[in-house]
């Protein structure tokens, strides 16, 4: 899971290997595929003002407009609505592969779709990487642990996944995306870096995507019950979205492939996450118990120590320093100007 470089790709990237390193380097150009979405939008940013040249590849289906319309009018910037099914023909240095809907709400919305996005997608950016020679970064999930029987998970757990379950086009497709990206790194040459994204929450998240932490800050704005799913006992562990922008970045220009475990390793029940969200929006706020989903896994948390030694990563924004940062984004965009927004 280790790699060495046999050439300085720095030297390699830039001005045909003329430039030394250490000397100040042209920006890249650079493919963040879903960039239009939350996490990718987040990952734009940076990589914008590091001074590096992004195209957006997205189709739109989770991803907005509005996460990236700032970057309008930037020459270093393009947005392109494509679907990575089909494929794409691009010159770049580097490949940032987010396309994928993330919430089991939207994933589960046509399986197929996800599978073939997963698997025939992450299959032309290979390709794209290997005919231009860049390097590829896959983002896969926790979910390949899928319900994990080795708590906390380490990267080197081969996980419990039901191949033929509801979750499966997510969790099998991501698997299968892991391996591609191994198969074509081996067969090919092609230079690739895997990260297994734990749940991850922060600002320009769907305001109704059905993942955990959006529901519950979005109810408890609105002055709706909390909705916790089967007994609230199930655990995740919470990463704001910065702290994973950074692992991203460190992984892809490191010269490690992985796969490594990017997430907060602060683990939370489901209640202790909605009391958390109450302390800090509104301590009168109600709990509704709901059924659970089918296969939801019964923990989870990660072993980020490989992260930590080779990457020198680890996340700096605890849950409860992170979540009225999302809190005052979901605010303004629930209710705009409107008076209870600054209640
Ligand atoms: P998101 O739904 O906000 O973003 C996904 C983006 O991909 C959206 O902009 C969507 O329009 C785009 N997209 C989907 N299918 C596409 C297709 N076929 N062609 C082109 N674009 C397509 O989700 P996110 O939370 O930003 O997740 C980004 C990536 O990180 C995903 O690959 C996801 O699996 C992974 N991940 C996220 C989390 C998390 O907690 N956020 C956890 C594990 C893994
Ligand atoms: N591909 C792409 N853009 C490129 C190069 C390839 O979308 O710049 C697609 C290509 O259409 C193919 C996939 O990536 O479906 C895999 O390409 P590869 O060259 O590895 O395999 P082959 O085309 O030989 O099957
Ligand atoms: N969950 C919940 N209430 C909600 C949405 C989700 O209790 O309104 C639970 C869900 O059953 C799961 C956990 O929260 O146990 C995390 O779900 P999410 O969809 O955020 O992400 P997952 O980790 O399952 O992909």
């Amino acid at each position: 899971w280790s790699h060495k470089p046999k050439f300085d790709y720095r030297m390699a990237v830039h001005s045909g290997g003329k430039v030394p390193l250490g000397i100040k380097r042209k920006g890249l150009r650079i493919v963040v595929t879903g960039g239009a979405g939350f996490v990718g939008s987040h990952l734009v940013d940076r990589l914008i003002a590091r001074g590096d040249s992004v195209i957006v590849v997205d189709n739109f289906f989770t991803g907005r407009k509005e996460n990236v319309m700032h970057h309008f009018g930037n020459p270093r910037f393009e947005l392109i609505r494509h679907d990575v099914v089909e494929p794409l023909l691009l010159e770049v240095d580097q490949i940032y592969h987010l396309a994928c809907p993330a919430s089991p709400v939207h994933y589960k919305f046509n399986p197929v779709k996800t599978i073939k996005t997963n698997v025939v997608g992450t299959l032309n950016m290979l390709g794209l990487a290997k005919r231009v020679g860049a390097r590829f970064l896959l983002t896969s999930t926790s979910e390949v642990y899928g319900d994990p029987l080795q708590h906390p998970q380490k990267e080197t757990y081969w996980g419990n996944v039901n191949p033929i379950g509801v979750r499966s086009c997510y969790d099998e497709g991501k698997r299968t995306a892991e391996t591609l990206t191994m198969d074509y790194h081996r067969g090919a040459g092609v230079e690739v870096r895997i990260a297994r994204i734990f749940n991850t929450y922060g600002p320009r998240m769907c305001l109704d995507d059905g993942r955990v932490v959006s529901n519950f800050v979005a109810q408890a704005l609105r002055k709706e019950p909390l909705t916790v799913y089967g007994d609230g006992k199930q655990t995740r562990s919470f990463q704001y979205v910065s702290d994973l922008v950074e692992g991203l970045m460190r992984l892809m220009e490191g010269e490690h492939v992985g796969p490594f475990n990017l997430g907060n390793p602060g683990e939370f029940t489901m209640l202790e996450l909605a009391k958390v969200v109450q302390e800090t929006i509104d301590p009168d706020a109600k709990i509704e118990y709901k059924p659970n989903t089918e296969d939801d896994p019964h923990k989870r948390k990660p072993d980020i120590l490989r992260a930590k030694e080779l990457l020198g990563w680890e996340p700096k924004v605890s849950l409860r320093k992170g979540l009225p940062l999302m809190v005052s984004d979901f605010r303004q965009r629930i209710f705009g100007d409107r008076k209870e927004a600054s209640s």
